[in-house]
């Protein structure tokens, strides 16, 4: 009697076998239902055997065969196995995440109309600049497997470049995936693509669309009646059976790297995906990721370089320095930058102020007792937020009203400490009355409608003075916009996470790049306590590979990735002494001395300890091999998996780790 091996979405790394009345290898890829426990599990067929290595009379008869889909390919299996292996994540659960949760259900879905959508009749494909037409015939369709560095400067052109590989991928019959890291953010980006290919079949895939939009777009990419798939970090692992090319836009951020769940780098996944078919790849970026640059500099990446806008009238704004502290200033905010809004206001331009910090202020203190808003679930401060007179922490969630005294002395003169974006915007509507003053913030912007509402009101030219988070940073073109004022930036120049000046330069570059995109000029003024600072020499100077450099040394000096490889063991629980001895039963495990070339640290609390009521602590793995690292690794976490701990802990390994 044939075996079916079934992959299921649990956290074990293992298949499960069943017997199937008549089964043959051509159900391979094939969804099934099969008993599991008490109740009944989807699962995908993995392979079809003549025995098991279980006796067949202890194995349960296979469920239904789900037919309403074709086999899911080979190489989406080996694409799997791949995170699998190198993430240490169950195969099941790499497998079934990839899936939209339709095809997941146990009920045989409907079959449901497949039509690709198609849109809007073509704007005209500017004529190349010669970068950008240098970088276009660099990348050969047919000569199989390269990875490809752009570094563009901001409004350089980069996705310009895009379109004309996609086009040519189209004209060979190819389907081509560009992962964006939000595509909430980028509405603009999306309109560009579906002008450009008005008869193509582009559709998205992303989280924020509805279950039933994304398991239609999801079968019209795996049916290859979709071309152009426009995705984020998740949509990488989507079979796409006419794949010719990969582009990944503002390949350096963050949000690229899924934070829970199986921890992945979707663009590393890209990397070995493109590599597994033998197809070009593209990543795309005005701050490239270090490893990324560093692989530029090793020549394991090709590098095309955007050195100019690619707007003849455009240019790169000016960046000066303010040093705050020689001078007054009002709520933060320097008489200078004051100033440069009115200039603007009065010329009838765009000027955005940047804080990336949102609320009104950080905390709420007594200056009586000291008394402070702490959150009592987490190591972090509750975040003051008067629009709606709430206490917020940003980080577990939960909120309180906004108490009318202290809470520990009953003194009723408690005081807003330290501002975010909604005290900026109290007082700068003080200062300019007359000013259209819009926040952008997750505040003020939950949904891709109000977002869009949002930029079409910036565009229609309603706002006058912009004052925003990060948000406010990613792929905009706002051609009225031409002063930058950049608040509060520097506590990230001495944060503990060695990754913080990357992430501070790279934001950085992105909101200056917002100013001067059209044929006014754009200027950009920082404010900061530490004017000398190399990471504003490198702004000012526009310099993003001096800057790589400087970090890349440091990063060799200290042996932190790029030059070395990582993973992190975190574990959480009720008591951080149970999390804690549960990592140094781990850091004392035999399997680690059997291993060569592989430094275990010491287990230390978490930067942020407590999260929701939990206590977490984590452990660093490291080597100067990758495969040595690679190697150790399903055998650590298999003893690891056998360390009695107490039963609420839980734990986990992230591989290449994001956040420290
Ligand atoms: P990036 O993605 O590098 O920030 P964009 O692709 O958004 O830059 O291009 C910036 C602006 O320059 C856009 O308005 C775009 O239409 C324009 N542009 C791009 N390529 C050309 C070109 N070859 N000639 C003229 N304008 C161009
Ligand atoms: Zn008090
Ligand atoms: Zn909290």
């Amino acid at each position: 009697m044939p075996v079916l091996r079934v992959a299921l979405d649990l956290p074990l790394h293992r298949l499960f076998d069943y017997v199937a009345e008549a089964a043959s290898t051509a159900e391979i890829g094939l969804r099934v239902r099969v008993p599991f426990g008490r109740g009944e599990r989807l699962g995908v067929i993995v392979d079809v055997q003549d025995g098991s290595d279980w006796p067949l009379a202890q194995l349960k008869p296979a469920g239904e065969i789900l037919r309403d889909l074709p086999p899911l390919p080979a190489d989406f299996f080996r694409l799997c196995e791949f995170a699998s292996a190198y993430y240490q994540a169950p195969f099941g659960e790499v497998l079934l995440q990839a899936l939209p949760v339709g095809l997941k259900r146990l009920d045989p879905p409907t079959r449901r109309n497949t039509r690709a959508a198609k849109s809007t009749p073509p704007v005209a494909a500017p004529e190349l600049t010669e970068e950008q037409a240098v970088a276009v015939n660099a990348i050969d369709p047919a000569a199989g497997f390269a990875a490809h560095l752009l570094h563009g400067v901001t409004g350089s052109g980069k996705t310009e470049v895009y379109l004309r590989l996609i086009e040519r991928a189209l004209a060979a019959g190819q389907q081509v995936l560009l992962l964006v890291p939000e595509i909430n953010l980028t509405p603009q980006l999306e309109g560009r693509v579906r002008a450009r290919f008005p008869d193509t079949g582009v559709v998205s895939l992303h989280s924020e669309l509805a279950e039933a939009a994304r398991e239609r777009n999801w079968r019209a990419a795996f049916a290859g009646e979709a071309s152009i798939v426009l995705g984020t970090r998740l949509a990488i692992f989507t079979p796409l059976p006419r794949l010719g090319l990969i582009v990944i836009d503002e390949e350096h951020d963050p949000s690229f790297k899924q934070q829970d769940g199986m921890r992945y780098s979707a663009r590393d996944v890209a990397v070995f995906r493109a590599h597994q078919l033998g197809i070009p790849i593209l990543l795309g970026s005005a701050t490239p990721s270090l490893e990324s640059w560093a692989n530029a500099q090793s020549k394991r990446y090709g590098l095309l370089t955007l050195h100019e806008r690619a707007n003849p009238e455009a240019s790169l704004p000016a960046v000066h320095v303010l040093d705050t502290r020689k001078m007054a200033l009002q709520e933060g905010v320097s008489a200078a930058l004051v100033a440069g809004i009115k200039e603007r206001l009065a010329r009838g331009e765009q000027s955005l102020v940047f804080l990336n910090r949102r609320g009104y202020a950080p905390v709420l203190a007594c200056p009586a007792c000291g008394w402070i808003s702490r959150c009592t679930r987490c190591a972090a401060n509750m975040v003051l937020h008067l629009a709606d007179r709430r206490l917020r922490c940003h980080h577990c969630g939960c909120e309180h009203r906004v108490p009318k005294a202290c809470p520990t002395c009953g003194n009723q003169d408690i005081h807003p400490f330290g501002r975010g974006t909604q005290r900026l915007e109290d007082w700068l509507k003080e200062q300019f009355p007359e000013a259209r003053i819009l926040r952008v913030d997750r505040d003020s912007v939950k949904s891709r409608k109000q977002w869009e509402v949002m930029l079409e009101r910036i565009h229609g030219g309603e706002a006058d003075i912009l004052v925003g988070t990060q948000m406010l940073a990613k792929g905009h073109d706002f051609p009225k916009l031409t002063l930058v004022g950049v608040l509060g930036a520097d506590s990230a120049l001495f944060a503990a996470d060695w990754r913080a000046p990357e992430r501070l330069f790279a934001q950085l570059m992105q909101v200056a790049g917002r100013a001067g995109r059209a044929e006014l000029k754009g200027e950009v003024l920082i404010q900061t306590e530490y004017p000398d600072h190399p990471l504003y020499a490198a702004l000012v100077a526009h310099d993003y590979p001096g800057f790589a450099a400087t970090l890349l040394k440091e990063r060799e000096q200290a042996g932190f990735p790029p030059y070395a490889f990582q993973a992190m063991l975190r574990a959480e629980a009720p008591e951080m002494a149970d999390s804690i001895a549960f990592l140094q039963a781990a850091a004392a495990l035999p399997v680690i001395a059997e291993h060569e070339n592989i430094l275990i640290y010491d287990p230390i609390p978490m930067k942020m300890a407590r999260l929701a009521n939990l206590e977490r602590g984590q452990l660093l793995a490291e080597s100067y091999s990758r495969p040595a690292l690679q190697a150790f690794l399903p055998c650590w976490r298999e003893a690891i998996a056998g360390i009695k701990a107490p039963s609420k802990l839980r734990w986990h390994i992230e591989v290449d780790p994001f956040e420290f």
